[in-house]
């Protein structure tokens, strides 16, 4: 017969979706994805979720961008029309050196993704610091995990987890404060469900909903909203007013002892119960359980961090595993659970406003030297902006273009309304993405990407495990890597002695070169299935477990971070009497731009819902399917109710999947005092019954 041979190919990939880091082979024929196959990787054995096994058809769908779209406008009013790179590229350049020139390099802000690769990120902040000479540069860890990577870098020096995966599952105890993990990364939470059912490993759960894991904990707190620092500042102080803290340790490795001592002062279970609401005989049990583990283990994520007190809360769990002694051993740490794919990635590449790769601070002298010598140029000396003091500044007028790539900032950022005002008011707005998002609506230039396996790079994941990705299939159309298109745009640009990149391996090189946590991290070494977690030596030796020598402070010693409780931003009153909380869903992932378009994921959860406790519904009359509106200070959504008893009382919870009307439509303008982060958190809204058919 005359059949065409067909070619199956077998290719190593990381997952796209979550920072668990799941890696696996994928079958390919053409651009058929045939199957999943896991490894074994080591973050996940052989297990993936339904988000790595199921997620991939979004990259051959018909929505991708194939060609550069450029904003014209016509008779009937503006729209978008097709054009080719060089056009694309000329148009970025002029209006790039026409805002430079008349506002100077500040004017402009740049947002790199944390589902691009490492060397993308790391391109994305060159291209701002050595080529436009702003440090403007953020991306989205700024919404979601920079209050965990504060309070972990004040206190044990190191933005990231602590410890390995494997940690988790050797912990006496696990404690999971403010983090849905059987569905935000679920084969991380199945290796604690395997421990906790087999090994006789403790689960303690703190949440405001009563997700899968808090069902089965041994113990499941419920703290009142925003009160998390409270409780865990009690319990710590129970521990050392009992006398069962970890001298030891802390005489020969912890700073601060007698302050920290003195700020506990007032922090009783009986203070914790009235602000907390968790009776003193459970969280009394919380602190015996701790002194009795032999090793824990907290985890955390968004609920923590999405609060005016993010960093605080997060320095809070530090300081409990300080005083414990729960650092630098197997088996125990602090393990803030990152989101997307290459979120810890992003950040430790340097696309962040103050530092560079490897978080070398910006306002160092010698450090900046450094920088200026390898690259031959000039580095603008002080701190740029991040992601939320850039809408700040728009609105204020001082910042004029933005440059943004794999992030539908409108819906993720909180209070879209006030996003996208301020995005009407740019002069000039580059997109990159794989689909047209909310935010591209915006944009004056859309380019279009790739998605990660149609690229060669690394991710990190959660525990700082560098992986590589090979490339699988060929770009859809005219799109491009991401780092092709930064690189086209800088040679373009000129300046910073050319980029010359044939292939992501020799921008890891550049970045082994100026990066001491990276110094021994190459493209030879993350072949196959081999990775690394950094610090990774010159000789290649990584670092499964931090601290086991010394803390990452100047003198080599952790330091206790005395603090001070401040409530929350936001709380019910009269006219929004109502908490709304919002999260992940398993099947999809943040607002669902590839899960919506993932068939077999979109079939099982095809819309966003309201969760409402069985007591309001009862109050209110209503029944599961029937709309609602929902109204905050900063705007609405309409969104069909689910009744369910996960959630209690006046509290509500949202997906932050969005079709229409997104979550953060209702989220407000407050931050993390520190860090900047939205208080997503913290949300009031009030509830109206719509017409019983639909959203209208
Ligand atoms: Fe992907 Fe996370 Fe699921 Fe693993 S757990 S397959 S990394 S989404």
């Amino acid at each position: 017969s005359h059949l065409r041979p067909q070619v199956v190919k077998r290719t190593k990939t990381v997952c796209t979706y979550c920072g668990v880091g799941c890696s696996y082979d994928i079958w390919t024929r053409d651009r058929h994805i045939l199957k999943v196959e896991p490894g074994p990787g080591p973050a996940n054995g052989i297990s993936t979720c339904v988000k790595g096994k199921f997620g991939w058809d979004f990259v051959n769908s018909p929505d991708r961008l194939r060609k550069p779209l450029k904003r014209v406008k016509t008779s009937q009013g503006e729209t978008f029309v097709e054009i080719e790179w060089d056009e694309a590229l000329q148009i970025v350049v002029d209006n790039f050196t026409r805002v430079k020139d008349q506002h100077g390099p500040d004017a402009l802000g740049f947002i790199a993704s944390s589902k691009c690769t490492n060397e993308e990120s790391y391109l994305m902040q060159k291209l701002a610091r050595a080529v436009i000479g702003t440090n403007n540069v953020d991306n989205c860890s700024r919404y979601c995990q920079t209050p965990a990577s504060k309070g972990l870098s004040r206190t044990v020096g190191i933005g990231g987890d602590s410890g390995s995966i494997a940690d988790i599952e050797t912990a006496g105890l696990v404690i999971i404060v403010g983090a849905n993990t059987a569905e935000s990364h679920p084969v991380l939470a199945t290796r604690i469900k395997r421990s906790h059912k087999w090994r006789g490993q403790k689960l303690i759960v703190a949440d405001l909903r009563k997700n899968e894991m808090a069902e089965r904990a041994d113990i499941f707190l419920k703290p009142n909203p925003s009160t998390d620092e409270v409780w865990l500042q009690a319990v710590t102080k129970y521990i050392i007013d009992t006398g069962r803290h970890d001298q030891a340790f802390i005489d020969r490795w912890v700073n601060k002892w007698p302050e920290f001592q003195q700020s506990l002062e007032g922090y009783t279970l009986e203070h914790a119960e009235a602000v907390t609401g968790i009776p003193v005989a459970v969280l009394r049990q919380v602190a015996e359980d701790i002194i009795a583990a032999d090793g824990v283990a907290i985890c955390w994520a968004m609920g923590v961090t999405q609060h005016c007190g993010g960093s605080d809360t997060s320095t809070a769990i530090c300081n409990l595993l300080l005083t414990t002694g729960n650092f630098g051993k197997p088996g125990r740490g602090g393990f803030p659970l990152r989101g997307h794919n290459n979120v810890q990635g992003a950040s430790d590449m340097g696309s962040m406003p103050d530092t560079f790769s490897g978080y070398q601070k910006v306002d160092d002298a010698a450090i900046r030297g450094k920088f200026e010598a390898y690259w031959g140029v000039t580095l603008p000396v002080s701190v740029g902006l991040d992601n939320r003091q850039m809408i700040e500044a728009i609105h204020e007028g001082k910042l004029k273009s933005m440059y943004i790539k794999g992030e539908d900032t409108i819906t993720s950022d909180a209070s879209a309304n006030d996003v996208a005002d301020a995005f009407s008011k740019l002069d000039f707005l580059v997109m990159q993405d794989i689909f047209f998002s909310e935010t591209c609506r915006y944009a004056d230039l859309v380019l279009p990407a790739c998605a990660s396996i149609e690229k060669d790079g690394t991710f990190t994941n959660t525990e700082r495990r560098i992986q590589r990705l090979y490339k699988i299939l060929d770009p859809v159309g005219d799109s491009k890597a991401d780092w092709e298109i930064i690189q086209l745009i800088a040679q373009k640009l000129g300046g910073a002695g050319g980029w010359k990149y044939t292939h992501p391996s020799e921008i890891m090189d550049e970045v082994a070169d100026l990066t001491p946590t990276f110094a021994g991290v190459s493209y030879e070494r993350l072949e196959g299935y081999n990775s690394l977690q950094w610090p990774v030596g010159e000789d290649g030796k990584d670092s499964p477990v931090l601290y086991t020598e010394k803390f990452a402070l100047p003198d080599g010693k952790a330091t206790f971070w005395p603090l001070q409780y401040v409530g929350p931003s936001e709380e019910v009153s009269e006219t929004f009497d109502l908490h709304l909380n919002n999260g992940r869903f398993l099947e999809h992932f943040q607002q669902g731009n590839m899960t919506f378009r993932s068939k077999g994921i979109s079939e099982i959860t095809p819309q966003n819902f309201v969760e409402v406790s069985p007591e309001l519904a009862d109050e209110r009359g209503l029944s599961s399917g029937r709309w609602v509106k929902l109204e905050s200070p900063y705007g609405i959504v309409r969104v069909p109710v689910v009744i369910t008893t996960r959630v209690t009382g006046k509290q509500l919870y949202m997906g932050m999947i969005s079709v229409d009307d997104p979550v953060n439509k209702l989220t407000s303008l407050h931050v993390d005092r520190t860090t900047h982060t939205p208080a997503y958190k913290e949300c009031s809204v009030r509830m109206t019954l719509l017409d019983e058919l639909g959203p209208n």
